[in-house]
């Protein structure tokens, strides 16, 4: 059997390791904390640094092909894992979202829209760029960011300094508000030889910028549907992408939508597919990974996905006796609060099926 390996040993990593060992492959994962969520349950898992080239490489060197479950995974480490084996997606999708600057950049390039922005490294260039994005407006951080964590919204001037502490001075990207009727989100699987499986939208809603909800698929009009399509086939086409990704939208209303940013990767928008649709996220990014032709993205129930966060995780025995209701547990050793411990999925009515 092939052998595929996971960079990363997170909830993604261990789903998609679940869905990659139902296809018959053996799954390897890397990650620098031991007894991950994802190692757990790896044919093999590796706990070394991600700076630990050495280890990386004969990591990589045992498997037919290397993917990453998250975007922040050092570029130096994916690098050296492509020069040992195949490399999907590539480090062009990394390189392109790990930065938010140069993430709106390409969105823009590609033909999709995203809120007005502009970088800012100091103090002073905060106060500067201000003048031209205009309160409301959000500063983050342009690396490593993830759950609304490294962000501050700025109301007026007299927010300037406090944002940029929020930021801790880091070189950050400053973003008009987007005054959006709603979030939506489209994920899409993309094949070695370039097909494309775009899955329905899904509607989300964020508290405290966290994802606590989807519903989908989502209820919009077609003209909203075809211009999410062209976004993402647009996007997948640009990053030259190999498996899965996702773009978080804001529906401006009308058709019209803004990109707000792109996962590389399955996303928790899209963990209703695994539930709802004929092939999930998680099998769809194996397949591509292994060069197999992608499923059907197509949906066959409506599905309601909420998260567990922190506490929320307490009533699993509960969620566990809901008969229409599939219950995801992520099996992390503690309980944090704002920490995604699980998800749990509530099918609906079947959807009628789309020629
Ligand atoms: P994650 O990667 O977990 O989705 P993140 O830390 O990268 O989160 P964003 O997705 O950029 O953060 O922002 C989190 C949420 O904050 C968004 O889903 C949206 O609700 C809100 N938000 C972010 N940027 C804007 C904006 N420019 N205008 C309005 N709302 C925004
Ligand atoms: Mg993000
Ligand atoms: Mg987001």
């Amino acid at each position: 059997g092939s052998v595929i390996g996971i960079l990363g040993g997170g909830q993604l990593g261990r789903m998609l390791a679940t869905a990659g060992a139902e296809l018959g492959f053996d799954i390897h994962v890397y990650d620098p904390a031991p007894d991950s969520p994802a190692g757990r349950i790896a044919a093999r898992a590796y706990c070394a640094p991600w700076d630990d080239a050495g280890a990386v490489g004969s990591f990589a060197a045992k498997c037919d092909a290397v993917t990453y479950e998250f975007e922040n995974v050092p570029l130096a480490a994916v690098e050296t894992a492509a020069s040992a084996a195949p490399l999907r997606p590539g480090t062009r999708s990394l390189a392109l979202t790990q930065d938010r600057v140069t993430e709106k950049t390409f969105i823009r390039e590609a033909g999709a829209g995203t809120a007005d922005f502009a970088a800012v490294a100091s103090l002073d260039e905060l106060k500067a760029a201000l003048q031209t994005i205009c309160a409301p407006a959000i500063l983050k951080t342009r690396r490593f960011g993830y759950d609304g964590k490294g962000q501050a919204v700025i109301r007026s001037e007299a927010d300037l300094d406090a944002a940029w502490d929020a930021v801790g001075g880091q070189p950050s990207i400053l973003e008009a508000m987007v005054n959006f009727t709603r979030e939506l989100s489209v994920v899409a699987g993309r094949g070695l030889d370039g097909t494309m499986a775009v899955y329905p939208l899904g509607e989300n809603r964020h508290a405290g910028g966290i994802l606590r909800e989807t519903i989908a698929p989502a209820v919009v009009d077609a003209a909203t549907q075809a211009e999410a399509e062209r976004i993402a086939r647009a996007l997948g086409e640009g990053m030259d992408h190999v498996g899965v990704f996702a773009v978080e939208l804001f529906d401006l209303g009308g058709g019209k939508l803004l990109v707000n940013e792109i996962a590389p990767r399955v996303h928790n928008t899209g963990h209703w597919t695994m539930d709802a649709c004929a092939c999930g996220q998680f099998e769809q990014h194996m397949r591509a990974v292994a060069g197999w032709p992608l499923g059907r993205p197509s949906a066959h129930s409506q599905a309601v996905m909420t998260n567990l966060i922190g506490h929320d995780v307490d009533a699993w025995e509960t969620l566990a006796g809901e008969s229409d209701a599939r219950l995801h547990l992520y099996g992390k050793r503690e309980t944090r609060d704002g920490r995604k411990m699980g998800h749990v999925t509530r099918l609906g009515p079947p959807v009628k099926p789309v020629a």
